[in-house]
């Protein structure tokens, strides 16, 4: 069973012409690479047409059970403000935890107008997830990110589940050895195996020689994730297939860690 945990739906990289066409892509990469069930992250910019925010995500997603949404909160338009919309959304299940764009947006992780929002999702035992790391041709960004904020808030909040995606890359030693003793930091593989990825963070051998320790470590907090459409699925699979990992615990990374994190029933 496979769970792609990070997945937007936006005509980036596909040949879509809207975004029902890029939903509908979807949906086809979904059943040819065995996918069933993922995590749509809607962007924070809303009403835009080449990526969904919430509420068109919404809207595509329908009726469908095996699709699930985080929430993506305006740290620097709205501030704090949104809290009782996300409480709600989180205690109606509509969505399932929540994404912070640091470095997309300028804040830090520990920024105080995050930090309601951290204290909701550890009262609600739902996630928050981290962007990490370089954006294409933007290194500065990452300064934003940096997991030594991401472990701050960690052990600020020892009961919240924390989850780290792209895994700082290029600085993938780095963030290892910073996050290695913090028990509630989780992962998340999107982008790892794609090409500019890989050459600017060491090569291949670097990416998996991490992650295998990674997963070693804390074999049931990583969990599978790809970036789709601007990453490929597929080669997200291989990356995890090559890493020689036993049965149960590939079996737990492709999908059942995720779907104990994330609380998925079906
Ligand atoms: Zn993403």
């Amino acid at each position: 069973m496979i769970i792609d945990s990070h997945i937007h739906i936006s005509i980036f990289d596909n040949n879509a012409s809207s975004l029902q066409e890029a939903f509908d892509l979807f949906l086809q990469e979904m059943e040819k690479n065995g996918v069933r069930a993922a995590i749509i992250i809607p962007d924070n910019i809303e009403g835009s047409d080449n990526i969904a925010d919430l509420d068109k995500a919404v809207e595509l997603i329908g009726e469908r059970r095996n699709l699930f949404l985080l929430g993506s909160p305006q740290i620097i338009q709205r501030g704090s403000g949104e809290l009782e919309k996300y409480r709600k959304l989180l205690e109606e299940e509509k969505i399932k935890g929540l994404k912070f764009f640091p470095g997309h947006d300028p804040y830090y992780p520990t920024n105080e107008r995050c930090l309601p929002y951290y204290e909701l999702c550890q009262e609600l035992d739902v996630l928050v997830l981290f962007h990490t790391g370089e954006n294409s041709g933007d290194s500065v960004c990452a300064n934003w990110n940096d997991p030594k904020y991401i472990v701050e808030i960690a052990k600020k909040y020892p009961q919240l589940k924390v989850i780290i995606t792209h895994y700082y890359w290029p600085k993938l030693d780095y963030c290892y050895e910073i996050t290695k003793d913090i028990p509630n930091i989780y992962f998340e593989l999107a982008t790892l195996a794609d090409s500019e990825v890989i050459e600017k963070s060491g090569g291949i051998k670097k990416i998996k020689e991490i992650l295998q320790k990674t997963i070693s470590d804390r074999p049931n907090k990583v969990i599978f994730g790809t970036d789709w459409p601007m990453c490929k699925i597929e080669e997200h699979v291989e990356l995890v297939k090559s890493l020689g990992l036993s049965e149960d615990v590939g079996d737990g990374v492709f999908g059942r860690n995720a779907k104990i994190i994330y609380k998925i029933s079906s």
